[in-house]
């Protein structure tokens, strides 16, 4: 079977979500509406923005041996996904995660890794030859750290691209930044690992530098509406994003990370595909959830028409 290009690396959750007036403080108990069950996880939602948008891509995580689990890997292959990397923990629940979403649009979410705790180095060693072969690999921080951190040592000595983004926002070793093509923080992310508060194009360039200093290579910090900041070998600018009414900006990051991913691999550069990940994007907040809200290619393309 042949390598695939991109290869993501990553979580898979299980979304239970619920509708609440208001959260409840410590103790109380509330009553809510609207329960759905939805899929999420940053690495599946990543790796779906990347198949829809027409990538050829191999995804490497771990779900539980629970229906959910399996209605997952089979909607990776329905999303034209390549998932011999995807693998089913025993005795596991896939990972979950309990969302409240409050009617003032604000969420508060709790997660348990379950079966992505089960992606160690040990799990990704018979695959680490298959990921050699890609020529991208796009990883998150749901997984466990020492995982990424070999995935990234070893596509860094085959000459494979690694682009990662560091959400959820956790420390990372200066070894790691070393290996990483690019960085793709968020305004708090690129604050945990910088110290400097990102707001605008101006604090995003300072925080981009101190990122470059560590040795990555190039760096894009997500501004949300305000598009994102690109600092690297080919110069340094604010790409605007879209203007839409955003309804649900759930996985925006995730489809922005990727369609952009995608983007490069077919070659375009590095503005073309920012543009095509802000289209992506900008699309998906105008929808509800996770990966429901993420766009196929040809949406893509009718809106930027
Ligand atoms: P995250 O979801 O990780 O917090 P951001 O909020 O920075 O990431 O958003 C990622 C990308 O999603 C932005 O660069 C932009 O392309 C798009 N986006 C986010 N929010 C909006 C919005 N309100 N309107 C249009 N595009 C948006």
């Amino acid at each position: 079977m042949p390598a695939n290009k991109l290869i993501v690396l990553g979580s898979v959750n299980a979304d239970h979500v619920v509708q609440v007036n208001a959260f409840p403080r410590p103790g109380e108990t509330i009553t809510g509406h609207g329960y759905q069950v939805l899929p999420g996880g940053k690495g599946a939602n990543q790796a779906v923005a990347a198949a829809r948008f027409g990538a050829d891509i191999g995804f490497i995580a771990c779900l539980g041996s629970d229906d959910f689990g399996t209605r997952m890997e089979q909607a990776f292959r329905e999303d034209g996904m390549d998932t011999r990397a995807v693998m089913a923990v025993p005795d596991m629940p896939t990972g979950i995660a309990f969302i409240q979403i409050a009617a003032n649009g604000e969420n508060s979410i709790v997660i348990s890794a379950e079966a992505n705790a089960c992606l160690t180095p040990a799990m990704l060693e018979p695959h680490l030859n298959y990921l050699r072969q890609a020529q991208t690999l796009l990883m998150q921080l749901e997984s466990p750290m020492e995982t990424v951190e070999l995935a990234a040592f070893e596509a860094r000595k085959a000459g494979v691209a690694v682009i990662l983004n560091p959400a959820p926002a956790r420390p990372l070793s200066d070894a790691l930044l070393a290996a990483l093509t690019m960085i793709t923080p968020n305004e708090t992310e690129a604050e945990m690992l910088t110290g400097i508060k990102v707001t605008d194009a101006a604090s995003a360039c300072t925080a981009a530098h101190k990122l470059r200093d560590k040795g990555v290579q190039s760096v894009l910090i997500t501004l949300g509406a305000q598009g994102a900041y690109y600092s690297g070998p080919e110069g340094e600018r604010l790409i605007p994003g879209f203007r839409v009414q955003a309804t649900d900006t759930t996985a925006a990051g995730d489809t922005f990370n990727g369609a952009f991913a995608a983007a490069l691999q077919e070659g375009l550069d590095v503005d073309a595909a920012i543009r095509m990940a802000h289209a992506a994007a900008a699309i998906s907040v105008t929808r509800l959830g996770a990966q429901t809200s993420i766009p196929y290619r040809a949406e893509i393309d009718t809106f930027l028409q």
